[in-house]
C-alpha cells in the first residue's frame, strides 16, 4: 500500500506537508513544490506504484481517476480553455526523479513541442 521512504507516500498519509488541492479516497492532488508552470500540480495515487511500467490491467481505474481530478483541477484553475500538459515521465531517463507515479498538470503559459 504504502512504500517505506517514498516521499509520496508520506505526502499521501500526511506525515510530510504539501500545498494539497484536491483529495479523494484513492487520489490526492498537490502544488509541485518547483513550479514549471504558473499551475504545476502533482496528482497522484494513494497507494504506491513506482512507475508507469509497474501499471498492471487493474490499475485502470486509477489511471483514470488521476486524469479525471486533472480535468476538474484544470477548470478550478482557468487553464482548461487555454491549454494545459498532463504528463507522467517514466524512469530517469525522461526526467522521473520520485518512484511513485504522479500526473504533471502543467498550464498558464505556452508550452512547446517537442519537449526538451
Ligand atoms: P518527476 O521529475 O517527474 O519525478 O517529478 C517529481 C516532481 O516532484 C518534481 O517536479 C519536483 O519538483 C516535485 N517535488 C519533489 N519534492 C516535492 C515536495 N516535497 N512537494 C511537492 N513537490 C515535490
Ligand atoms: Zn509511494
Amino acid at each position: 500500500m504504502t512504500e517505506a521512504g517514498c516521499l509520496f507516500c508520506k505526502i499521501s498519509s500526511g506525515e510530510i506537508n504539501a500545498d494539497v488541492i484536491f483529495e479523494a479516497d484513492d487520489v490526492i492532488a498537490f502544488r509541485d513544490i518547483n513550479p514549471q508552470a504558473p499551475t504545476h500540480v502533482l496528482i497522484i495515487p494513494r497507494r504506491h506504484i513506482s512507475t508507469i511500467n509497474d501499471l498492471v490491467e487493474s490499475d485502470a481505474d486509477i489511471v483514470g481517476q488521476l486524469y479525471l481530478a486533472a480535468r476538474d483541477i484544470a477548470g478550478k484553475e482557468e487553464i482548461a480553455d487555454a491549454g494545459y500538459r498532463a504528463v507522467m515521465n517514466c524512469n530517469a531517463g525522461a526526467g522521473q526523479t520520485v518512484f511513485h507515479v504522479h500526473l504533471h498538470l502543467l498550464g498558464g503559459r505556452n508550452f512547446t513541442w517537442p519537449p526538451g
